[in-house]
């Protein structure tokens, strides 16, 4: 085994019409060699790649079965080495039996995202780009996966790029004009420095208040419908997941636990649990539902809170109306195909946005989207813009502006430059760790950590 190339099978660890073994790194080729034979009779290691070869896959001169295998030569693919990779009828049995073959032959097996690991540090992508290769593989709907697409184009990387050679001007003027004082060289204005910071400022707070939209879209939020039983809160969950997930009946306490459940509405991934309408009862086994039901009520990011629209409010309606009042909420009025008995202006009071709808009919789900994608703000979401796709980014970026706000302050104070110059150098710091450019082991290590294996 050389230990410095890779294998892994890169699809899913499940039946398939075809599983792909990758394998990458220096003798890539010479050991797709000893398990691959083309029947062409081609020598792999002397291919000149990107070409397809037709041949069978063997162990020790037993049949595996047969393959084709895609050569790719160094520079040029996913890792930047040499690459193999052999498609074969994808059963798990014949994959793993063809896996240990290119183990025997030296390969070692492939830790988590280690593929890209390596694409990462030949270069062949930044540290944002290799999280946006995780954020492709997660998405949940187009827009996620266009914005992962686009941050893989290189979207937030320019951005960040741009401000960071900025910066690194400014600091490199003032290293100058501290280091070399004898030197004719000028002084940067003050208006000049905070220019340059108020602008890198601007977008790095776009970017952060953007964030949270952002991940509404890419990842989802925690949301809970709620309300007193019987208001209809199963009928609605039904609703949008599209099928009978929440048991409806007419008795009151019929939801017990908490049904979750993920489910889309409109451009938002809304990981939903329906939780047991709080009452007080007497039920040991309810009253565990409901502890569980307000716990996931308090985690919550958005509250949908349901109520009756066909009975007049009660006291249990008016102590939801006092948690959500607090809470990112939207007042949904249910059964809006019989009589109408609420008092929509007292709802309206505690929650500003209310929505009618008809959990039976369907009535009112279109206005009920638009209300959630507005709470959570991505109605005006554009997936092409340059946006920060995981907590560790978001974390660079706070701390860059962090370092400008200091920097700013120091210019106002009237500090000396070497002071400004010494939070320009820790700005840059973050943007470069950000992008992966200045990032240490332990961040690159816990980046590819959470990758699956064979990406
Ligand atoms: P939950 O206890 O809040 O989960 O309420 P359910 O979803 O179990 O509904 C309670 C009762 O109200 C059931 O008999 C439902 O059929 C009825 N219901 C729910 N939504 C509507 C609606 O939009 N219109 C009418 N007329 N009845 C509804």
């Amino acid at each position: 085994m050389d230990g410095r190339t890779i294998a892994a099978i890169a699809t899913p660890q499940a039946a398939g019409g075809i599983g792909i073994i990758r394998i990458s790194g220096e003798n890539a080729l010479t050991i797709a060699e000893k398990v691959f034979s083309p029947v062409s009779g081609a020598s792999l290691s002397r291919s000149a790649g990107y070409r397809a070869y037709f041949g069978r896959v063997a162990n020790e001169g037993k049949d595996i079965g047969e393959a084709i295998c895609l050569v790719f030569r160094a520079p040029h693919s996913y890792t930047g080495e040499d690459v193999a990779e052999i498609s074969l009828h994808g059963g798990l049995f014949v994959m793993q039996k063809a896996l240990e073959t290119v183990f025997s032959a030296g390969a070692r097996p492939a830790e988590a995202g280690e593929f890209t690991k390596r694409a990462f540090l030949n270069g062949k992508l930044d540290l944002s780009g290799a999280e946006a290769v995780m954020s492709m593989i997660h998405a949940q709907n187009e827009q996620a996966a266009r914005a992962a697409q686009n941050a893989l184009d290189g979207a937030l990387s320019r951005e960040i790029n741009a401000a960071a050679k900025e910066i690194i001007a400014v600091a490199a003027n003032i290293a100058a004009w501290v280091d070399y004082p004898d030197d004719d060289i000028d002084d940067i204005s003050g208006e000049r420095l905070m220019e340059v910071f108020s602008k890198t400022k601007k977008m790095l707070e776009g970017l952060l208040s953007r964030f949270d939209s952002g991940q509404a879209i890419t990842e989802g939020v925690p949301a809970a419908i709620a309300g007193r039983p019987n208001v209809g809160k199963s009928a609605l969950m039904n609703l949008l997941t599209g099928y009978e997930r929440s048991i409806v009946t007419p008795y009151a306490g019929t939801t017990r636990d908490v049904i979750e459940e993920t489910v889309r509405v409109g451009n938002v991934v809304l990981r939903l649990s329906d939780t047991a309408g709080i009452h007080d009862t007497d039920d040991p086994v309810e009253s565990v539902g409901i502890g569980f039901a307000r716990k996931k009520q308090e985690r919550a990011s958005l509250i949908i809170a349901v109520f009756d629209g066909s009975e007049e409010l009660t006291d249990g309606d008016l102590e939801l109306l006092d948690f959500c009042s607090k809470r990112t909420s939207i007042a949904v009025i249910n059964k809006t195909d019989i009589g109408q008995r609420l008092d929509v202006s007292l709802i309206s009071s505690y929650i500003e946005k209310t929505v009618e709808i008809s959990a039976a009919t369907g009535d009112g789900l279109e206005e009920l989207q638009e209300a959630v994608e507005h709470a959570l703000g991505t109605d005006n979401f554009d997936p092409s813009s340059a946006m920060l796709a995981t907590e560790r980014q978001r974390g660079c970026c706070r701390r860059a502006v962090g370092y400008i706000d200091e920097a700013i302050a120091a210019v106002e104070s009237g500090m000396t430059l070497d002071a400004v110059g010494v939070c320009a150098d820790a700005c840059i710091g973050a943007l470069l760790e950000l992008t992966g450019e200045k990032a240490g082991d332990a961040v690159i290590n816990e980046v590819f950590a959470s990758f699956c294996v064979g990406k």
